[in-house]
């Protein structure tokens, strides 16, 4: 169907004067003595195009004032001294009918109510803006990494290893319930693959394999985990963006991501300029400073030792009372970023005992290697660590948590064969495009959101 993205007709002054023709959906329309107007949108501008038609040129457009049906409109674009242009119709074409049960047809819906409607949300403003900037992102992200040498890789999304030992894994099975099987073995041998299976949690493992063959790799995928968190920031599958680079210490990756995050909120700020104003305007005044300045200003960064006793010197009461050995909550976590850095802040070397087997064993005996960048308003975006990188150490720290050897052989010959110090990072697609946009809800910025207790 032959056509002009309204976004042309936006951008491009000399479409004035011009014949074109345009599709989209009612979004608004009114009606007065002589004229009436619509105001179309179709999914290129967050603006819509204002269309102006002339009562005594143009009849039978009673359908097309319905809000939510389909036009094809042929006119003449003018300046309007308000809305920059619109367009005069000559002739308009009914594409599909909507009758007034559409549900949307108040100006404004609240969120929770727009949940409950996946397949419609997406044609308003505040859905219009999230995917364009959640679609910018991720070509963003791309772009750092290709740009700077590293290889794409796809990590398998189903896996026969579980892994970090957590128990927070979707099972894959073909089996239905009356398997008729007595014991687990029994189960998982008769199983699609013979053995147990799940889905992804992290492509780091693999990622790792691949990084000590191409030197700098990324994977950005979907990870699913099982867990019973219903918060506003978790989902049960989200996008995942892992980096993992050869030859890279805690302080080199730490960089890397910093110089990332900054260059991809750059990118966005140049290119989605209408969005960022609509979500300072709609949802977090003072969102577009607040992106410069993570830009202009260095990240901070601090011990977690020096975090606990922040912490215990706050004089707050948190709901979770922290002492050294304890992994931080959320609450613990916007209140270093929010209340006392007031910036993305990277907390370094954690207790060993809280965190995964294969992060680097810091001289200390205590700590490992590993980081969590915060960020005010949402807590944990990046979860970062060099990796263990040394046969015996980590051996050591698989038998501490009683891990099976023969799981993890492929990972173990890694530091077997040309083994080199290597870092990498995970960052929640859907955690940076909630700082970015300065929407409050992960359920808000996905388009078919899975979460405990429901999927659609
Ligand atoms: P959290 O403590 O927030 O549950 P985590 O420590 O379990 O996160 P990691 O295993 O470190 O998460 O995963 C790396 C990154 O992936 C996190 O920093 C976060 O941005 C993102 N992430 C993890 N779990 C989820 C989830 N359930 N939904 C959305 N994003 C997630
Ligand atoms: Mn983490």
């Amino acid at each position: 169907m032959k056509h002009t993205d309204i976004r042309d007709i936006f951008y491009d002054s000399s479409f004035v004067g011009k014949t074109v023709t345009v599709c989209g959906w009612v979004r608004t329309s009114r009606d007065s003595k002589n004229v009436s107007f619509l105001e179309i949108n179709d999914g290129t501008a967050l603006k819509h195009l204002q269309v102006v038609i002339d009562k005594e040129k143009i009849t039978g457009y009673e359908n097309a004032m319905k809000l939510g049906c389909s036009v094809k409109v042929n006119g003449t674009i003018c300046e309007n001294p308000n809305n920059g242009v619109e367009i005069n119709a000559s002739e308009i074409l009914v594409l599909g009918e909507s009758p007034t049960d559409y549900p949307l047809q108040k100006k404004r819906h609240t969120l929770e109510f727009l949940r409950t409607m996946p397949h419609l949300r997406v044609r308003t403003n505040t859905f219009n803006a999230v995917f364009r900037v959640r679609s910018v992102l991720a070509s963003a992200i791309h772009n750092y990494f290709q740009s700077r040498g590293y290889v794409y890789v796809n990590t398998p999304i189903i896996t026969g290893s579980d892994a970090e030992g957590a128990g927070e894994v979707f099972r894959v099975t073909t089996q239905g319930f009356d398997h008729g099987c007595k014991t687990e073995e029994e189960y998982y041998a008769n199983d699609f693959f013979g053995k147990k299976a799940g889905l992804s949690v992290s492509g780091q493992l693999e990622g790792e394999v691949a990084a000590m063959a191409f030197g700098k790799i990324y994977t950005f995928g979907p990870s699913f985990r099982a867990e019973n968190s219903n918060t506003p920031r978790h989902l049960a599958e989200f996008w995942h963006i892992e980096p993992e680079v050869a030859f890279a210490e805690l302080p080199d990756i730490i960089e890397i991501a910093e110089d990332m995050i900054k260059n991809i909120i750059g990118v966005v700020l140049e290119k989605c300029p209408d969005e960022i104003a609509f979500f300072e305007k709609h949802f977090e005044p003072g969102l577009s400073d607040k992106l410069k300045s993570i830009i202009s200003h260095e990240f901070g960064i601090v011990e977690y030792t020096e975090a606990i006793e922040i912490l215990k010197q706050s004089g707050r009461q948190f709901n979770y009372p922290c002492d050294w050995g304890c992994d931080l909550q959320t609450e613990h976590e916007r209140y270093i970023t929010e209340e006392v850095f007031k910036k993305p802040v990277f907390v370094i070397n954690y207790p060993k005992d809280i965190k995964a087997f294969y992060m680097k064993q810091n001289p200390d005996g205590k700590t490992v290697a590993a980081t969590d960048l915060l960020v005010p308003g949402v807590g944990e975006i990046i979860g970062c660590s060099e990796r263990e990188a040394d046969y015996g150490k980590l051996t050591e720290a698989m038998k501490a948590r009683n891990m099976k050897f023969d799981d993890y052989s492929d990972y173990l010959d890694l530091r077997k064969f040309g083994s080199v110090p290597h870092s990498g990072f995970g960052l929640g697609f859907e955690r940076i495009l909630m700082y970015i946009t300065g929407m409050a809800n992960i359920r808000d910025i996905t388009l078919y959101p899975r979460t405990v207790g429901s999927v659609r």
